[in-house]
């Protein structure tokens, strides 16, 4: 542990000084994380849901050290490379049919202010310059910035500190909280009310992750796009925390025949190596936005891409299916029966997503250091306690996992 990043570096949502130390990695290997302190944890978290390979990953190295000889970066805007044609013809092929066009960003959060951005762009071009809102379910996290923060969970999220500055965006009642009926009601009313000054719906496929690691039925989607449709408001689905395999299925959305007009992708698309996000959309979308008014210094890395390529390529040449189930099983015989433990609010599982919601609030820096003690890493957060491993990890690791959680409860 470094004294020095302990006064001088400001780490996330945390102070500075940080009253509670960082731990130091050396490397990582497989899913494991090698401290300083000697002790080798398994990461429950990759890395914030990106790393579904696990460190180090032979194939994922390559990738990266092969386009690295050839180029780390080119600008974006008027030049393409190799790296960026293969990721975008990837996406395009993964992702629903109507999705045809790429926007590539370098971090989630620009990934959905670029989808806003979109969602705006269009409805000015058609002449519908009321337009200007979002609407959202309650429960939501789209990322930091201030476009993506105005339409996280108002009262989760940071509104309370830039209430001022925020837009006000229209909150309906999340389906992982009330029931799906409940919710769609909901939903339609604040739709009959305000269409007219509403550009986009905007929310997380099945699952919310970071504002509160809940789940909801998928058939909410289903319906809640047709009322969008009706009521002439797009339907934007950011899969950034859900894509690539997490929930069980490639996307969350594919649970159910959901063709979004936009799609925000971000955190797993390069196996956690690089920071790349991406954002798509239909012919229709794109054509009547014309120009897209964004372009970041590093869209499109040529490092990030590749590493993307390989990561997505080794993801569908993997067991993949069978790899998520087999860890939904362990979560269901390890976790869910914790749902009796009296300190236990709510257990919640799906795919390699395993929650734990404590009655009351977490000591994060007793518990992290006890989970440390038993070979684990994790990060919990507010009453949450919950691991989303690498893909690849073994019954073993897993069990060390699901056992940690049971003596930190
Ligand atoms: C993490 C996350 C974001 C923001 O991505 P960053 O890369 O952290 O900016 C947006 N939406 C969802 C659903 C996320 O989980």
């Amino acid at each position: 542990m470094d004294t020095f990043d302990q006064q001088y570096i400001w780490h996330p949502y945390t102070k500075a000084p940080n009253p509670i130390k960082s731990h130091q990695v050396l490397s990582a290997e497989g899913v494991y994380l090698n401290l300083d302190n000697g002790k080798r944890v398994i990461d429950g978290m990759s890395s914030w849901w990106s790393a579904i390979h696990g460190y180090n990953h032979p194939v994922l190295n390559t990738a990266i050290t092969q386009q690295l000889a050839k180029m780390s970066h080119v600008m974006f805007g008027g030049l393409t490379h190799q790296s960026a044609i293969d990721l975008a013809k990837i996406l395009v092929e993964v992702t629903p049919d109507n999705l045809t066009k790429v926007f590539f960003t370098d971090s989630g959060s620009v990934a959905v202010e670029s989808a806003l951005k979109m969602a705006l762009q269009y409805w000015h071009n058609k002449g519908e310059k009321n337009k200007q809102k979002f609407i959202t379910i309650r429960a939501g996290y789209h990322g930091d910035t201030f476009g993506a923060m105005s339409v996280c969970d108002p009262e989760n999220g940071m509104h309370h500190l830039f209430s001022g500055v925020l837009p006000k965006h229209y909150f309906v009642k999340s389906p992982s909280i009330v029931s799906m009926e409940e919710a769609l009601v909901d939903l339609e009313v604040a739709l009959k009310q305000n269409s007219d000054s509403i550009a986009a719906m905007i929310l997380e496929p099945v699952v919310q992750g970071a504002g509160g690691m809940r789940i909801y039925n998928p058939q909410y989607l289903t319906k809640a796009k047709v009322l969008c449709e009706q009521y002439k408001v797009l339907f934007i689905l950011d899969e950034i925390a859900t894509g690539f395999g997490r929930t069980g299925e490639l996307f969350a959305m594919d649970y159910v025949d959901c063709e979004p007009d936009i799609l925000c992708l971000g955190k797993a698309l390069t196996g956690g190596y690089m920071t790349l996000a991406a954002t798509l959309t239909s012919d229709k979308i794109s054509s009547a936005v014309g120009t897209l008014m964004h372009g970041p210094t590093f869209m499109a890395n040529p490092l990030a891409c590749a590493v993307a390529n390989a990561s997505i390529n080794l993801l569908l040449n993997s067991p993949w299916q069978d790899n998520i189930a087999r860890i939904e099983k362990h979560f269901y015989s390890e976790l869910l029966p914790l749902k009796n433990n009296n300190k236990v609010a709510d257990v919640r599982i799906l795919g390699a997503i395993g929650v734990v919601e404590m009655v009351d609030d977490i000591d994060v820096e007793k518990t992290q250091n006890q989970l440390i003690e038993n070979g684990v890493w994790l990060r919990p957060y507010g009453k949450l306690l919950y691991t989303m491993p690498p893909f690849n990890m073994t019954d073993d690791e897993l069990l060390t996992i699901t056992n940690a959680i049971k003596v930190v409860i």
